[in-house]
């Protein structure tokens, strides 16, 4: 005689062929749990649907699987790809704006303990998260320092060096000027065997950050353009913060008023239509907002022109263009 696990009834001899032998449960039964898992589901991806886990939220979704009669470890399991594809959408968001909120990332650590999403899966979530971090807190003004390997001015000191082509634009065709920057306190070199340049803190207006380099326009006429660098997170903060620093600008979070940024209501309409998924490869994870036609070319920050692509996939785009 074999009985379910859930409603204890004998399940009867064609009972044992509806039988579920991993959770034991009858036919029946079986259908029931389903429904219910589906409806916490439903309900999970609503209460979020705004981007945030509170503890009152998860509190109703709680007693909601009690009064299903859930085993909160099967309906974890069931919702760990929605958990994971929230917490991806918060920092998928922080990456648009360049820095993490305080807010985000409790809402990322309480998410992580509360769903109990795996380490395997939870690590290269806080590696972003990390990351994003150390952005913040340049754009803050805690800039880093290395030592150069050129020897700078008295009371100069390099905040980073790195590798960069320079893609200089001349009437008829472009060419690459293999080089790299040493950003110091006092100015921004881009030193290469022809030669470089030197430009004065005061002399940038504006830096943009591409998937793979970032645009200087400056207040002179030499050294304008792209230069193609392997950190261009990195590299735009630091540029960024010093340019600010230099101007006596605000340091710290970027003012809602830059045209670049893409609205958050634009942000949510893209994720939601995407689903969560690069929509080249429909990987989940490391995922960007793109502009299609790119901002410096006149894209707009429009649900039409913004879509969700992975790190990999938007660095091949960038690549081409
Ligand atoms: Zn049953
Ligand atoms: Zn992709």
């Amino acid at each position: 005689m074999t009985t379910c696990v859930k409603c204890r009834q004998d399940v009867g001899f064609l009972g044992m062929l509806s039988l579920n032998r991993q959770t034991g449960r009858c036919g029946k039964c079986e259908s029931e749990v389903k429904q219910a898992l589906m409806r916490f589901r439903v309900a999970f991806v609503n209460f979020c649907s705004d981007g945030k886990l509170t503890p009152e939220k998860w509190k109703a979704l709680l007693t909601a699987a009690a009064h299903d009669q859930l085993n909160i470890q099967e309906a974890l399991v069931f919702i760990r790809e929605d958990a994971l594809n929230l917490l991806n959408r918060i920092l998928t968001f922080a990456d648009s704006d360049g820095y993490i909120k305080e807010e985000d990332e409790q809402n990322i650590r309480y998410i992580g303990q509360t769903l109990a999403i795996p380490v395997a899966d939870m690590q290269p979530i806080l590696n972003r998260l990390d990351r994003l971090k150390y952005i913040t807190n340049i754009r803050r003004g805690n800039l880093p320092q290395v030592m150069p390997s050129i020897r700078l001015d008295t009371d100069e000191f390099c905040h980073i060096e790195i590798p960069a082509t320079y893609h200089k634009v001349n009437s008829k065709s472009v060419s690459y000027v293999q080089g790299r920057f040493v950003i110091t306190n006092k100015k921004l070199r881009f030193l290469s065997p022809t030669g470089g340049t030197e430009i004065s803190w005061n002399s940038v207006m504006r830096v943009q950050k591409y998937p793979n380099g970032i645009y200087l326009e400056l207040s002179r006429k030499s050294g304008n353009g792209f230069y193609a660098v392997s950190d261009s997170l990195l590299t735009e903060a630091v540029i960024d913060t010093l340019a600010r620093i230099a101007k006596r600008q605000l340091v710290g979070e970027r003012s809602t008023g830059d045209s670049r940024r893409i609205p958050q209501e634009v942000r949510a309409a893209v994720w939601q239509r995407d689903q969560g998924k690069c929509v080249q490869c429909g990987a989940h994870d490391y995922l960007e907002f793109d502009h299609i036609i790119p901002y410096s070319k006149g894209g707009a920050s429009t649900v039409n022109n913004v879509q969700l692509l992975c790190r990999r996939c938007n660095l091949q785009k960038s690549d081409r263009i």
